[in-house]
């Protein structure tokens, strides 16, 4: 249902040359610190230019609807000219499928953001 609700957004997102003009590419690296100690995938993702800028990441543990949510960083690293951006985040959701065992997630996710403006070239 989330994950459906997140496709849905994504269609509908802006493209990254609409919002941030002048970048060519930004590529997201993520990488899981559970503190659980159940192992998640890192993950890497580059949005071009032509992409939707959608920044929202679903946690990956799949009980949590929690999710990382990646745009005040990118705005933070385009308003700076910063090239490289790292950032440590935490999953606000609960993982859990039922009440009675559900626990805040916690998830830490460092995230690189590494941006590619296309004065770069
Ligand atoms: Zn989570």
């Amino acid at each position: 249902m989330q994950r459906e609700r997140m496709r849905l957004e994504r269609t509908r997102a802006r493209l990254v040359r609409e919002i941030y003009p002048g970048l060519e590419s930004i590529d997201i690296a993520l990488r899981f610190k559970d503190p659980g100690g159940m192992p998640a995938s890192d993950q890497r993702h580059t949005l071009f230019a032509a992409s939707r800028a959608f920044l929202r990441f679903p946690c990956p543990i799949a009980s949590c609807v929690g999710e990382f949510a990646l745009q005040a960083e990118v705005d933070r690293a385009v308003a700076e000219r910063t090239a490289t951006r790292v950032v440590d985040l935490r999953c606000s959701g609960v993982r859990g499928y039922t009440e009675s065992t559900q626990t805040p997630c916690e998830l830490v996710c460092t995230c690189t953001l590494t941006l590619r403006s296309t004065r770069d070239r």
